[in-house]
């Protein structure tokens, strides 16, 4: 049997050390939190070559005594939690007491900090956890931490960066998160010398969301709010004409902290429901305060993640503020759209019903409750199945008819229940001829314009369901197609193949995205791979591209949007080696199959059934599957024929 020893404190450390650091932005992330729990007005940070050999967060806030300046390095050592009855009710960013501990751990550290009317301040520092030196200081009142090669002596960790590019964007994220949480801190972000980022911090939502998201983005907001006994939320939601392609501008932040939850995704996308396009998503800023014993912000080692108490008045609380900010701002007549269907993998704990839910908001809420139709217990035996529940419950099917791996049984994704339906899309049917015998036609060396007739004799399209679905009978059996993930598999090999050669469709008026400084210098970096692809890209200003060739299976009105997805792509992958470049024809064959999915006549839905009929297709490039067969006898089985 092995013996059992107790760690030695170092490696212990260093283990703890990996949780709360694990890369440059998780330390900035928990610097500009203290400072913040400091009560400074003014903070600064500076970070060079992607936060790995610099960074300094400096601030006016309350600074530290010279008596616990060692002490703030120790693990669990915090000013900021008494007792165990303390942690139901935080106030602060940080409470745990690691954070500094577990960065002084993995790098060299100096601390400058004079405490609020102290006469003097001190300057401590540290390697690898250790003080190697303490001596009084004259500073100004505040605390300045640098923290320099971050990781210098955990050589494992080293391995797992990112490049520089990666990570100092990751942190640029994170300063913007954290900037846009507090309007009342003036926060300044300076990347390799340069400033990214400045904020008022004059208490102004709008001027704080002009100065990091940029003109365009504020312009396109709207504001929003609702409150009750016990959630209030207040900010701005965009206009359905400003969404996005990607969920990239959806910030929340509960009671200060920024948060990420797919529940408040859902409650806002939910209230967008029928107004957005397949593909494009809200953005917004949402504050939302709710007492500390409704969240529990200890579920997560960043705190990142919270739980909240009661879900259905969190959720009630984003969802009317948006929808009531739509409607205001629209005129809309609520009995048309709004069907409060909560998505039950997110409401785990709630029990929600839609006529219990008006009856709640009309008497004890300040919401406005939605007159709209509710989704349950109506219509008598029929259950009415949205796209995606269909998806969902067939796939079991699929798997079994085609005995598929593992990944093509995955539900569609979080994103599966804020999807819109194109049933009621305002989408005008634009019949592209390009696309109307196979998604690649336009291009005469791709091979998956090989569909070949003989095939097309052994099937026969019955029609299309649900503006997704093509019925097709075939071998004695009847076949589901989902022609948007057919559709996106056979441009994404097309774009794979070697021989492909772009169309470029030219515009007449360049579109200019103001996609912000960092995106526009990005994507002129990589101006000469995108043109490989079919764009061309020239700088306009300083946020802002000038986009003259689209590829032509792209339609221009998502150019911005599928540009953003590529930066996103590009960011991740750092740079766009020939391995990377999977995830980005994914992005544009997807954009391309929503351009096709639109409105499909019989030559197309028979087209892209021959192609996928004929074998070459059957997983999405996500890995959803395209097809699934429902076998004759499956069909006499729930008709009680055999
Ligand atoms: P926590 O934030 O969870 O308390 P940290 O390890 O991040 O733990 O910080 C330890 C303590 O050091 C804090 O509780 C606080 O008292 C002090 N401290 C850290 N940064 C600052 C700062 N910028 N200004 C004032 N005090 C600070
Ligand atoms: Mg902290």
């Amino acid at each position: 049997m092995p013996k059992i020893f107790e760690l030695d404190q170092h490696v212990a450390d260093l283990i703890a050390a990996g949780e709360v650091v694990s890369r440059p932005a998780s330390a900035v992330k928990e610097l500009l939190e203290n400072s913040i729990d400091s009560g400074a007005s003014i903070i600064t940070v500076e970070i060079s070559s992607g936060g790995m050999t610099y960074i300094r967060v400096t601030d006016n806030g309350c600074g530290i005594a010279p008596e616990d300046a060692q002490t703030a390095f120790l693990r669990h050592a915090t000013s900021k939690l008494r007792d165990a009855q303390g942690l139901e009710s935080i106030g602060t960013l940080g409470f745990r007491g690691e954070a500094l501990a577990a960065i002084a751990a993995v790098s060299r550290i100096e601390l400058l900090t004079r405490a609020q009317g102290a006469d003097e301040g001190i300057s401590l520092t540290l390697e690898a956890g250790e003080v190697v030196d303490m001596s009084p200081a004259g500073c100004p009142e505040g605390t300045t931490i640098i923290v320099r090669d971050l990781f210098f002596n955990t050589p494992a960790r080293l391995k797992f960066m990112k490049s520089d590019r990666a990570e100092g964007s990751s942190i640029s994220s994170v300063v913007l998160k954290t900037a846009l949480s507090r309007p009342d801190v003036s926060i300044r972000f300076i990347k390799d010398g340069k400033t990214e980022y400045h904020t008022p911090g004059d208490s102004r939502v709008d001027s704080c969301i002009y100065s990091l998201l940029g003109r365009e983005i504020e312009a396109g907001f709207i504001s929003a709010e609702s409150s009750d006994e016990t959630v209030s939320v207040e900010g701005f939601v965009s206009l359905p004409e400003s969404a996005r392609g990607n969920r990239s501008y959806q910030f929340f932040f509960v009671n200060g902290r920024v948060v990420r939850s797919l529940l408040l995704q859902s409650a806002l996308e939910q209230a967008y429901k029928n107004r957005l396009q397949t593909g494009r998503f809200p953005s917004c800023v949402l504050y939302i305060t709710t007492k500390a014993n409704n969240v529990d912000v200890n579920v997560h080692p960043a705190k990142t993640e919270v739980k909240f108490i009661s879900d259905k008045q969190i959720f009630d609380g984003v969802y009317y503020a948006a929808l009531g900010a739509l409607e205001k701002s629209q005129n809309f007549n609520p009995s048309e759209s709004i069907e409060h269907n909560l998505p039950k993998e997110i409401l785990r704990t709630s029990t929600f019903n839609s006529n219990e839910n008006n009856a709640n908001f009309g008497t004890s809420s300040s919401y406005k409750a939605p007159s709209g139709r509710g989704s349950a217990g109506k219509g008598g035996g029929f259950k009415v199945m949205q796209a995606d529940e269909f998806r969902n419950s067939h796939i079991s099917e699929y798997t079994r008819s085609f005995g598929s791996k593992d990944n093509q049984t995955k539900s569609p994704g979080p994103h599966s229940y804020t999807e819109p339906s194109n049933k009621q899309s305002s989408y005008q049917p634009k019949v592209d001829s390009r696309n109307s015998l196979s998604p690649v036609s336009s291009n005469k060396n791709t091979p998956a314009n090989s569909a070949t007739t003989p095939i097309h004799d052994t099937f026969r399209v019955i029609g299309e369901a649900l503006n997704v679905y093509i019925i097709v009978e075939h071998k004695g059996s009847v076949w589901f197609i989902d022609k948007h993930a057919a559709h996106e598999r056979l441009h994404f090999d097309a774009l794979k193949s070697t021989s492909y050669d772009p169309m470029s469709e030219s515009l007449l008026t360049p579109v200019v995205c103001r996609i912000g400084h960092e995106d526009a210098s990005l994507l002129l970096e990589q101006a000469d791979f995108l043109e490989t692809l079919g764009f061309s890209v020239e700088s306009f200003g300083e946020d802002a591209v000038a986009i003259r060739h689209i590829p032509s299976e792209i339609d221009i009105s998502d150019t911005e949007s599928v540009l953003s997805d590529l930066c996103l792509q590009l960011k991740q992958s750092g740079i766009a080696e020939p391995a990377q470049r999977d995830s980005i024809f994914k992005v544009i064959a997807c954009k391309a199959a929503i351009k096709a999915g639109r409105s499909s006549d019989i030559n197309e839905l028979e087209s892209l059934a021959s192609n996928v009929i004929s074998g070459d297709v059957s997983q999405c490039p996500h890995g959803r599957p395209v097809i699934f067969e429902m076998t004759k006898a499956t069909l006499d089985k729930g008709f009680g024929r055999i």
